[in-house]
C-alpha cells in the first residue's frame, strides 16, 4: 500500500475498483468515526464499500486504523491472545501446485519429504507446546486431503494428544469429504484448518489443481459437522488491494472462528520465490483491516510475520491481532517462543482462551 496516493474508490458494484478520488483527512477521520459507529454501536459488519474506503485512506492514517481495530478486538474479544504451536507431522510430496508453497512436488524446493511422523513425536511436540503454556496444538499434514490410513491415525492422534496434554486439538489435512469431517469431529478435533488462502477472482493465479470453491465446501463441511473452522489468508502474492478487501468479505460470509494472518515469505524454488515481501506498515494496515472486517474472529499472526513486520510485530498486536502461533511454522522458522511470551508480558496481554461473540 506504501506506493498509492490518498484516494478513496468509487464505490463498486462488482468488486472491481475503477477509479479513485482524492480523499483528504478530515474525511478520512469522518470515515473512521463511521465504521467505529457501525463496529462498535450499531454492531453491523461494514460493507464492501466501506472497507475499500478503509483500504485507501492516506498511509498518514494508518496509526488511526490500527487504533480502531485494537478497539474493536477488545470491544470483541477481549484482551487475551491465544497461544498454539504447529506441528508438521507429514511434510512435503504434496500433489497440489500452490505457488507459493514449498511442499509441493511439482516445485524443485530444498523442503524434502517425511513420512507421518510416530505417535511418540507427535506427542512429545504436543507436550513442549504445552509447557509453553499453549491452549491449542495443530497437527498439520501435506497433503490433497487425507486417505483412510491417514483418517485412522488421525482418529488414534487427535483423543490421545488431548487426554495427555490437556490441549484442544486442531487438524489440517486438506480438502474432506462430508464423512472425513464428521469422523474427525467425532474424534474430538477442536478446530479444523482449512485456508482459503486469497480471492477467489485471484485464486486461479496461485493453485490450479484445486479450485476455491473447493476450498469452501470444505469450510462448510468443516462447520456442519460441529468443528470449529479455521480459515487463513496469505497476504503478497500479487492480489491487489480491492481482491484484499473481497477475500475480507469472502471470509466473513464463510464465518470461521479463527483467521491465521500469512505475508508471503518467498519460498526457494517455488514459482513465487522472487516476490517481493509485504512492506511492515502495509501488513499494518491489511492486519487492521482484517480485524475491522472480522470484528469477533480469532485473528492469528501466522507465517512470514516476522521478515514482513520485524521490529513492528508488537504494533501488530495492537492492530487486531489477538492469537499467534509461537515455534516454527510448517517449513519455516519462527522467532523463539519465550520472546513471543515476553512481548505479550511488555503488552500487558494475557495468554488464555479468546471469547468469540459472533
Ligand atoms: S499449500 Fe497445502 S495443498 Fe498446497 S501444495 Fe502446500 S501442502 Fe499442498
Amino acid at each position: 500500500m506504501a506506493e498509492h496516493p490518498a484516494t478513496i474508490p468509487t464505490p463498486i458494484t462488482d468488486g472491481t475498483v475503477t477509479a479513485s478520488r482524492p480523499v483528504e483527512p478530515p474525511s478520512a477521520s469522518a470515515l473512521l468515526d463511521t465504521c467505529r459507529d457501525a463496529l462498535l454501536a450499531e454492531r453491523r459488519r461494514l460493507s464492501q464499500d466501506e472497507l475499500e474506503a478503509l483500504a485507501f485512506l492516506p498511509d498518514e492514517m494508518v496509526g488511526s486504523l490500527a487504533a480502531l481495530a485494537h478497539e474493536v478486538r477488545l470491544a470483541y474479544c477481549g484482551p487475551e491472545v491465544e497461544v498454539e504451536g504447529i506441528l508438521s507431522a507429514k511434510t512435503g510430496g504434496c500433489p497440489e501446485d500452490c505457488n507459493f508453497c514449498g511442499q509441493s512436488s511439482r516445485f524443485d524446493t530444498p523442503v524434502k519429504a517425511t513420512p507421518f511422523l510416530r505417535t511418540a513425536e507427535v506427542l512429545s511436540a504436543a507436550e513442549e507446546t504445552a509447557r509453553l503454556g499453549a491452549s491449542e496444538f495443530c497437527i498439520v499434514l501435506a497433503m490433497r486431503g487425507p486417505d483412510e490410513r491417514t483418517m485412522r491415525r488421525l482418529e488414534e492422534l487427535v483423543p490421545l494428544v488431548a487426554k495427555e496434554t490437556g490441549l484442544n486439538v486442531n487438524v489440517s489435512a486438506g480438502i474432506l469429504n462430508a464423512e472425513q469431517a464428521e469422523r474427525l469431529a467425532a474424534a474430538g478435533t477442536h478446530r479444523y484448518n482449512h485456508n482459503i488462502e486469497t480471492a477467489r477472482s485471484f485464486f486461479p493465479n496461485v493453485v490450479t489443481t484445486h479450485t476455491w470453491e473447493e476450498r469452501r465446501e470444505t469450510c462448510r463441511l468443516v462447520k456442519q459437522a460441529g468443528m470449529e473452522l479455521c480459515s487463513g489468508v496469505l497476504i503478497g502474492m500479487g492480489e491487489s488491494d480491492a481482491q484484499r478487501v473481497e477475500l475480507s468479505c469472502e471470509l466473513a460470509e464463510i464465518g470461521p472462528a479463527e483467521v491465521p494472518v500469512n505475508f508471503l515469505n518467498p519460498r526457494p524454488g517455488t514459482p513465487f520465490a522472487e516476490m517481493a515481501l509485504v512492506e511492515p506498515w502495509e501488513a499494518i494496515r491489511w492486519i487492521a483491516l482484517f480485524r475491522l472486517a472480522l470484528p469477533g474472529a480469532i485473528l492469528r499472526y501466522a507465517g512470514g510475520r516476522e521478515v514482513t513486520l520485524g521490529e513492528l510485530q508488537a504494533m501488530g498486536m495492537t492492530s487486531g491481532i489477538n492469537a499467534l502461533i509461537v515455534g516454527n511454522y510448517l517449513t519455516t522458522l519462527g522467532r523463539s517462543a519465550e520472546e513471543d511470551m515476553e512481548m505479550l508480558a511488555e503488552l500487558q496481554m494475557p495468554v488464555g482462551a479468546v471469547g468469540n461473540v459472533i
